[in-house]
C-alpha cells in the first residue's frame, strides 16, 4: 500500500474493525501509524499492541470521552467544535501533553457529515479562543468527501479543503513550524485526495479488506 502512495504523504492504516492479529500482520510489514474511530476499540488494542504504535483517532469524538485516550493518543483528527478543542485542552494539561489535533470541515454535500463549515472555521480561527488552549495543537486540517464516484465533485470538495488550509496557513500559522497537516483521502478517493494536496490519507478497507460490522 505504502508503494502506491507518494513519498511525503503518510498512510494512516485505518484498522477499525478489525482484529488485532490483522492489525499485527500489517505491524510486521512495517506499518506503525493506526487510526481508530471507536475509543473503546482503541483502549484496547493500544493496551496489547506494541507501544511504538502512533494510534490516531479519526472518528467523530465526543467531549467527554477525551479523558481516556488523552495520555497516549499521536493525533486526533476529527475537531468538530470549539467544546472539544476545549476539552482537548483540558486533558492535554493534565497529562502534561500538548496534543496534536486537526480541524474537521465540513466539505461534503452531506448533511449527515460532522465538521466545521468554511465561515464557522473562518470565524472561530478569527476569535483566536484557540491560542489559549495551548495544550491541544492545531496541527492542520481534516476532512472526508461525499460519498460518490462523481469525481469532478471530489476534486472540488478537496480542492476547497486546501484552500482553507493554506488561507489559515497563511493568517494564523506563518510563524508557527507546525500546522501543516493535510488529512484526505480514504480507499476509494485517496489519488484525488493527493492530486489535491492532502499529505495524510486515512486507509481502511484497500489495506484490511472489508469491515463486518
Ligand atoms: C473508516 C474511515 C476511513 C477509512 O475508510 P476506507 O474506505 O475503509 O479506506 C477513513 N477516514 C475515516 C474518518 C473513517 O471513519
Amino acid at each position: 500500500m505504502q508503494k502506491l502512495i507518494p513519498d511525503g504523504v503518510k498512510l494512516v492504516a485505518v484498522s477499525k474493525f478489525h482484529t488485532v492479529e490483522s492489525l499485527r500482520e500489517v505491524y510486521d510489514v512495517g506499518q506503525r501509524v493506526f487510526g481508530e474511530s471507536r475509543v473503546q476499540e482503541l483502549m484496547e488494542k493500544q493496551k496489547v499492541m506494541p507501544s511504538d504504535v502512533e494510534w490516531h483517532f479519526i472518528g467523530h469524538l465526543q467531549p467527554n470521552k477525551v479523558k481516556y485516550i488523552a495520555p497516549f493518543v499521536s493525533l486526533i483528527h476529527a475537531v468538530d467544535t470549539p467544546k472539544l478543542l476545549a476539552e482537548i485542552d483540558k486533558q492535554g494539561r493534565k497529562h502534561n501533553r500538548r496534543i496534536p489535533c486537526l480541524l474537521q470541515l465540513h466539505v461534503a454535500v452531506e448533511e449527515s457529515k460532522f465538521g466545521f463549515s468554511l465561515d464557522e472555521a473562518r470565524d472561530f480561527m478569527s476569535s483566536g479562543i484557540w491560542r489559549k488552549w495551548d495544550h491541544a495543537r492545531l496541527d492542520g486540517v481534516m476532512c472526508m468527501a461525499s460519498n460518490t464516484d462523481d469525481r469532478a465533485q471530489l476534486h472540488s470538495e478537496f480542492a476547497c479543503a486546501h484552500a482553507f488550509f493554506a488561507e489559515a496557513r497563511a493568517k494564523w500559522f506563518s510563524d508557527d513550524s507546525y500546522f501543516n497537516i493535510c488529512s484526505w483521502g480514504m480507499s476509494h478517493d485517496f489519488d484525488i485526495a493527493v492530486a489535491e494536496g492532502s499529505n495524510m490519507v486515512r486507509i481502511g478497507t484497500s489495506i484490511f479488506g472489508l469491515r463486518e460490522y
